[in-house]
């Protein structure tokens, strides 16, 4: 039987199978053994299980076509978050909280790396000074080939846009705590009755917090992720020798530089440096590579 993993928490795995039955399964022993990169099992991973009765097992995990990633231990081992998700919704705020184009930047070099279609979903356009700030980011974000959607969960605004986002194959929800990714799901579907602030929290308090991640089921026939741990920075896992490649306007320029493996920091000729030199690339945005790239894992 094929299936979808929904849920994880403590070892036990929420399968939905394609025919809609959703069953608890175990994880078969070899695998846990197994090497892969990050958990054994996430949500958004396609599995095969076995059993009846009550009683199933993950027999088989099928690959992945995208990952969300983050690493732990300083770097040293990537986690994958979410497998199989379509696009990731970066939800920032008009204010409160200002938005952070670095943590803008950082997300969108995750999804390209993970090979998730990044939006820009700029919530509260109803506050005021709302217009300026989603004009400044369509100015920065746009040209580069990423779509920015305006929305308000408080007046409805943009909903029918986010709903096309969300209501196809699997959607994640990042973006810093507070601009509002458990009110859109609320205002778009108040059937959920999130609590606010509930997506990407940790549940329980102490040593013995039980982390588990979901898939939220839409009425409208979309999953949308909701992964503790993902809703702020120190987000990572992608390598230093990709990171160029994770810039969209950098692609058509990385062949010109005279090195291979140009860094674009000191190298002579190098090409993305001249086109920052002739503005034809953002300032902040090759500011963001530079303070990334010295975070990168090598
Ligand atoms: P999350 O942490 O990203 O899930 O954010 P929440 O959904 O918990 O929202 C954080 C706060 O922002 C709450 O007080 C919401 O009422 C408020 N909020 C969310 N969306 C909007 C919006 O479109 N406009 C305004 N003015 N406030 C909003
Ligand atoms: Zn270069």
């Amino acid at each position: 039987m094929r299936g979808l993993v929904h849920r994880v928490r403590g070892g036990v795995y929420t399968v939905v199978l394609e025919s809609g039955e959703l069953l608890k399964a175990s994880l078969r022993g070899r695998l846990k053994l197994e090497q892969r990169p990050g958990d054994q099992v996430v949500i958004g991973d396609r599995v095969r299980v076995a059993g009846g009765d009550g009683t199933y097992t993950i027999e088989e995990i099928f690959p992945r076509e995208t990952a969300i990633t983050r690493s732990r231990f300083g770097g040293r081992s990537v986690k994958v978050l979410v497998a199989n998700a379509d696009r990731m919704l970066l939800v920032v705020a008009t204010a409160r909280p200002q938005t952070r184009r670095g943590l803008i930047d950082r997300l969108l070099v995750v999804a390209e790396a993970g090979g998730v279609v990044p939006i820009i979903v700029v919530n509260k356009m109803d506050l005021q000074g709302a217009l300026a700030v989603a004009e400044e980011l369509e100015g920065v974000y746009e040209p580069l080939g990423y779509e920015v959607v305006r929305v308000s969960a408080l007046t409805g605004e943009g909903l029918g846009q986010f709903g096309e986002k969300v209501c196809q194959g699997i959607a994640v929800l990042a973006g810093s705590s507070g601009v509002g990714k458990s009110s859109l799901v609320n205002a778009f579907e108040p059937e959920h009755r999130l609590r606010t602030g509930e997506l990407s929290r940790k549940r329980g308090t102490g040593r013995h917090t039980t982390v588990s991640a979901s898939l939220i089921q839409l009425g409208c026939g979309g999953l949308v992720a909701d992964t503790p741990g993902f809703s702020d920075v120190g987000l990572w896992g992608v390598r230093r020798s990709e990171l160029d490649t994770c810039f969209p306007e950098f692609r058509p320029l990385l062949a010109g530089c005279r090195f291979r493996g140009c860094s674009h920091l000191h190298e002579p000729d190098c090409a993305v440096r001249n086109a920052l030199d002739d503005g034809a690339i953002n300032s902040d945005r090759y500011e963001s590579y530079r303070v990334m790239l010295e975070e990168s894992d090598p």
